[in-house]
């Protein structure tokens, strides 16, 4: 079955200068448990994409299913999880706190949250800042924060922007690693937006190519490294 089914879709900002197609045309399949990476040059749409599929956002025209209900419901029921490269951290809370928000929304009780959080800390390699708030970490920290939150509730779907953008290349791989580690023992699809080809083409079943103005689908290419 299908994790994202986009149909047709568009979206059109209006501007003062007139309407801006950030999208037109777009139709993308998702299959469960598949890793696809969206790739193109600045303002081809990538997050404009992401941020639909994530009902951040609705489309203009056409429609968006995640697990075969409409993106709203998709979110209702936190069947996804989404890291963002502006990382969206709640200052006045802990990483930990940070890490524990999905799982307290679903509500998880207490000792449960208290195991998880400290397994994600430790997955992303922040057991020792657990009690810092985010303006005390450096970017790519408050990145891994944000990744190991989006981890928090096993979600069937991760939706990542550059979710690796902030990381020095140590943590990077080890992250990447990670993550397609995580997805294949949960089943998670993912959708990523990378701006690296190397990264795109290791990490994903497929890439899909965008180009801009307005933005489009111009091709998708199979890694040929997906799972069988
Ligand atoms: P990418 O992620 O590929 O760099 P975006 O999705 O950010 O591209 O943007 C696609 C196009 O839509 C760009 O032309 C951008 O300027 C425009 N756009 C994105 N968000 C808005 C917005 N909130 N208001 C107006 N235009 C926007
Ligand atoms: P909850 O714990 O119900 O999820 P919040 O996420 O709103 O509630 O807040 C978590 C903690 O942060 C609470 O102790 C709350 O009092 C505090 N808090 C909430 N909003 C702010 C804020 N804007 N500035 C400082 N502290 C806040």
């Amino acid at each position: 079955t299908h994790s994202v089914v986009v149909r047709d879709v568009a979206k059109t900002f209006p501007t003062k200068t007139g309407d801006v197609s950030a999208l037109q045309g777009i139709d993308l399949t998702v299959a469960d448990g598949e890793f696809v990476a969206l790739i193109g040059p600045s303002g081809c749409g990538k997050s404009t994409l992401l941020r639909l599929i994530a009902d951040l956002d609705p489309p203009t025209a056409g429609t968006i299913e995640v697990f075969g209900k409409p993106a709203d419901r998709a979110r209702r029921d936190q069947d996804y999880g989404i890291a963002f490269q502006q990382a969206g951290l709640l200052p006045w809370r802990t990483v930990a706190a940070n890490i524990s928000l999905p799982l307290e929304l679903h509500g998880v009780g207490a000792a449960e949250r208290k195991t998880r959080v400290a397994e994600l800390a430790e997955l992303v390699g922040l057991t020792d800042f657990a009690d810092r708030h985010p303006d005390q970490l450096s970017g790519g920290m408050q990145q891994r924060v944000a990744i190991a939150r989006s981890l928090a509730e096993r979600p069937r779907l991760l939706l990542m922007d550059e979710p690796f953008g902030a990381l020095d290349e140590m943590t990077r791989e080890h992250m990447q690693t990670e993550l397609s580690r995580i997805a294949a023992e949960t089943g998670a699809a993912v959708v990523f937006v990378t701006h690296s080809i190397p990264e795109a083409v290791f990490l994903s079943d497929r890439v899909v190519v965008m180009s801009p103005r307005p933005g489009r689908i111009t091709h998708i290419i199979e890694t040929g490294f997906g799972k069988d």
